[in-house]
């Protein structure tokens, strides 16, 4: 730490980038390099996590984010320069992440979490780490995870303050077990009462500071560190930090017993399939052979098949999933009534669109579908989306079965 001890020629130990980690008794730094991360957003919180990803040698990082950076980022982004501005927040993230550690493999996806990402993606992370602003997209990602059977942080931050917590599959609380009515309330102002998404509803802006963010990603990851290394964690619990008062506290969550989320993860089956390439008829006829004639297929998002306008007697085609259509498309371009949507989110055989790829009807790839008959059902998966989806976070065997780390 002195000018007494520095050498001039470091030994092999401090030329390696992690020599310090390895101090740490049970450190274990092939554990963060083979880890599968996935980061949802790249926002205040997403830039602070993806910055300590790097720098703790993360090797294999799924990013996903929406938005383009704006000038009011770069006070909260470190990753972020002025000359990034308008472009896509992914990937000027992933491009950061890779200067700080060119040993970290990173796929980017500009996209919607909740209609661009297929489950599949979490069945492959490891863990995921979110940095979200809305409680809808934090209760996709807590069911995504609990079908995938994988654990997933949550980070929330506002002014001064936040919280960070860890949800574990099995039988603890989850996210939706920490809801409340006034949460409930906020999730449905957020839609339309046809569902539809209200966009003035998604611009909601959350007084947010480097150093809050600094905070809880700071948490956040080291609980990533501990579960990847099979210590204890945050699980079901979360923590409270008071940036005003500095008072931080530990507070436990109950498990609800209806909650909705507790679908328990069950078995897939590799379809070998990519969904730009299987028909919906393909499909159906693969879980009819698996399940029987009277088999059904089921997707677990509510798709728009079109917009109907009763007045004008109108019907526009949409195939697309009902959280990317706002209020605003729906408004009919003849008379400016908000159209009803027409929707599917499964099969049955009777479809007129049975022609139409997966990936047309508006699923993303590397989805987890479900094959269903009466109480018996079957998940499928389109695994063979992984190595285009994944990119250079990717590797053959992958989602061979395995057991927790
Ligand atoms: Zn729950
Ligand atoms: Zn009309």
């Amino acid at each position: 730490m002195t000018d007494a001890l520095r050498i001039d020629s470091p030994g092999a130990g401090e030329r390696d980038r992690f020599s310090r980690f390895k101090l740490i008794r049970w450190w274990e730094q092939e554990r963060l390099d083979r880890a599968r991360i996935v980061v949802v957003g790249a926002g205040a919180l997403g830039n602070e996590i993806l910055k300590n990803l790097a720098l703790l040698g993360a090797g294999r990082i799924f990013l996903v984010d929406s938005d383009s950076i704006e000038m009011s980022n770069l006070s909260r982004s470190v990753l972020f320069r002025e000359e990034d501005t308008g472009r896509s927040k992914a990937e000027v993230a992933a491009r950061s992440v890779r200067d700080i550690y060119p040993g970290a493999r990173v796929r980017w996806l500009q996209g919607d979490v909740l209609t661009d990402v297929g489950l599949g993606v979490f069945i492959w992370a490891d863990i995921t780490l979110a940095g979200l602003d809305n409680r809808e997209a934090r209760l996709f990602l807590n069911r995504a995870a609990r079908r995938a059977g994988r654990p997933w942080i949550d980070g929330a931050i506002e002014q001064l303050n936040g919280l960070a917590r860890v949800f574990l599959p099995g039988g603890g609380p989850c996210y939706e077990c920490t809801l409340g009515q006034a949460d409930w309330d906020i999730l449905r102002a957020r839609r339309s009462c046809n569902f539809l998404s209200r966009e003035d509803m998604l611009l909601g802006r959350v007084p947010t500071t480097p150093t809050s963010a600094s905070v809880i990603a700071g948490l956040q990851c080291q609980e990533a560190v501990k579960y990847l290394h099979g210590l204890e964690v945050l699980a079901g619990k979360a923590f409270l930090f008071n940036g005003l008062t500095h008072e931080s506290y530990v507070v436990g969550y109950e498990r609800k017993p209806d909650c909705f989320s507790h679908e328990e993860p069950f078995a897939w089956t590799a379809l070998g399939r990519k969904a730009s390439e299987t028909t919906l008829a393909a499909l159906l006829e693969t879980v009819r052979r698996d399940l029987g004639p009277e088999a059904v297929v089921e997707f677990g998002r509510d798709v728009v098949l079109g917009l109907q306008c009763v007045p004008c007697g109108t019907f526009e085609p949409v195939f697309r999933q009902i959280r990317s259509v706002t209020e605003k498309e729906a408004a009919c371009p003849a008379c400016g009534l908000v159209r009803n949507p027409k929707l599917a989110h499964g099969l049955d055989g009777r479809e007129d669109f049975l022609g139409k790829t997966v990936a047309e009807f508006g699923i993303p790839p590397f989805d987890l579908v479900t094959g269903r008959r009466g109480r018996e059902e079957r998940a499928y998966l389109f695994d063979a989306d992984a190595p285009s989806v994944l990119g250079p976070a990717w590797e053959e065997g992958d989602l061979s079965p395995r057991s927790a780390p």
